[in-house]
């Protein structure tokens, strides 16, 4: 290989505006104000790291200051004496300043006293600040005023990565244009057409591979490539990549998230030691976990999101998830989730992240058995004794009440939802036998008794005696009484145990 290898990144930086990478809008956009003489005198641009804003940032300065045009040109020869000088980052008139190293209100005063001359060599004076929301805030001020007023002859060009921290001030003198993140399938085209140029070989599946950890930035993708080349001489295959990424093979991680679901302990545990001992980053491994859940719960026949094309699995992996979604609810999946995220921290904090893994697998394969809190409670006996009446809606026959908790049961199953309520939260029934109820009551509706009393004769067909009671007998209401069954449930506890200062704020049924 060459002694001085020049990073792929710089090597093939985009030098016109036809070159940059997935950016269309912010090329047509600008593109088409250069053509029409429309040139701003300060533009913002903004997105991830690696996406072309300093590229974008120079393409346009030779743009500006071009000489195979009088006026600036949205197609910059690239070959003239100010196009040379503006690539190799030398020309006179074009300041590339990064603010992280000039943050100070001097260093500002000091750039933008030369603000005032005219350019020496081009047409325009050009004023690239990287990073610019590093600046302080008295820079911040003084670069303000100059953008209050510029001359005519001035450009400035930030770049940032965190707008939101660059003042409003300074944004509403500014055009500013956002640079998305390169999809996937653009990166993996421009990586397929280096390695021709770089007569490498990349194999389609790696290619996948550093497209996607590259996360829509071209420069971190290419500093990727790079490594992958050093490291196998030119011929970058999955197995090397997923080594080199510190990865567990796709096919890997379905097999975990597999096996974690149909409840096999030992099997799951298993797979992750061997996982482990093969080298594989586990908080990666997490990670593409997380990634499988997104997009089970996407394909989840209850959520329907459609287009799942973009997903990263192939076809026979995609139905293998579907399958998988046809046994497990949303409720489990979004559960999983949570715990997945709970662990990130969990696992950066502790000096022993294959302990807190396992530990994580063994809770979700917790989740993945347990039905969930409204399914539970859907099963809790209403009332431990009493006979279950349960009429169909439909038919007119009387309804049997009998216990202060039935009467509840039959009051919400006929939607009797003010009456309900009023009822398990506030009415201390200490005695309850046939067609009288004795009770105290906490609250201040005092049509109460008159409501109860007409719905109780209508539905159950017999005259009924409320008798209330002037001092508390300290009886638990309907609700607390369920509260306090609820906490001696194993089930619940356990939901409890997993969910910290988790409560119980009520129950569907
Ligand atoms: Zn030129």
């Amino acid at each position: 290989m060459d002694t001085s290898y020049t990073v792929l990144a710089r090597k093939y930086r985009s030098q016109d505006f036809q070159s940059l990478i997935g950016q269309d809008v912010l090329v047509k956009t600008l593109t088409t104000a250069i053509n029409t003489g429309r040139i701003a005198h300060a533009y913002i641009f903004t997105g991830i790291r690696g996406t072309g804003k300093t590229s974008t940032a120079r393409i346009l300065a030779k743009a500006l200051n071009c000489l195979s045009s009088d006026r600036p040109t949205a197609t910059p020869c690239g070959v003239c004496e100010n196009c040379r000088a503006i690539a190799a980052g030398q020309h006179i008139d074009v300041l590339e300043i990064d603010a992280a190293s000039h943050t100070g209100v001097d260093n500002m005063r000091e750039i933008l006293d030369a603000v005032q001359y005219r350019p020496t060599n081009g047409r325009y004076k050009v004023y690239i600040i990287d990073e610019v929301h590093m600046l302080s805030q008295s820079a911040f001020n003084a670069l303000l005023k100059t953008l209050e007023e510029p001359p005519a002859h001035v450009i400035f060009i930030l770049a940032t990565t965190e707008i939101r921290k660059v003042p409003v001030t300074i944004l509403s003198r500014c055009q500013r244009f956002d640079l998305v993140r390169v999809p996937v399938d653009i990166l993996k085209k421009h990586f397929a057409w280096i390695a021709e140029q770089e007569k490498i070989e990349l194999s389609d599946g790696a290619n996948e591979l550093l497209a996607r950890a590259a996360d829509g930035s071209v420069r971190d993708g290419l500093s990727l490539l790079d490594q992958a080349i050093a490291q196998t001489g030119g011929h970058v295959d999955e197995a090397s990549v997923l080594n080199m990424l510190k990865r567990a093979d796709r096919g890997v991680v379905m097999d975990v998230m597999e096996t974690v679901l149909s409840g096999d302990t030992a099997t799951a545990l298993e797979k992750i030691d061997s996982i482990y001992n093969n080298g594989a980053d586990l908080s990666m491994l997490l990670t593409d976990m997380m990634e499988w859940t997104h997009w089970a719960t996407r394909m989840h026949p209850s959520v329907r999101m459609g287009d799942v094309v973009n997903a990263p699995y192939t076809a026979d992996q995609r139905t293998k998830i579907r399958e998988i979604d046809s046994h497990i609810t949303l409720n489990t999946l979004s559960r999983l989730w949570q715990v997945m995220v709970a662990s990130v921290p969990e696992m950066q904090a502790t000096g022993n992240p294959k302990q807190c893994f396992d530990m994580l697998i063994v809770r979700m394969m917790h989740i993945a058995e347990m039905p969930s809190v409204a399914e539970i409670i859907k099963k809790q006996p209403t009332a431990p004794v009493a006979p279950v009446a349960k009429p169909a809606p439909s038919t007119p026959k009387n309804i049997i009440v009998s216990t202060a908790a039935q009467l509840a049961t039959e009051l919400q199953s006929a939607k009797e939802i003010l009456l309900y309520s009023y009822y398990t939260n506030n009415i201390e029934v200490s005695d309850f036998s046939d067609g009288k109820i004795t009770y105290f009551d906490r609250g201040t509706d005092t049509d109460f008794e008159h409501k109860l009393l007409m719905w109780l004769n209508d539905k159950t067909g017999h005259t009924w005696t409320l008798v209330r009671e002037e001092k508390s007998e300290h009886v638990q209401t309907v609700s607390e009484q369920k509260r306090e069954e609820l906490k001696s449930d194993p089930l619940i506890a356990d939901a409890m145990s997993l969910f910290e200062g988790a409560e119980i704020v009520g129950s569907t049924k």
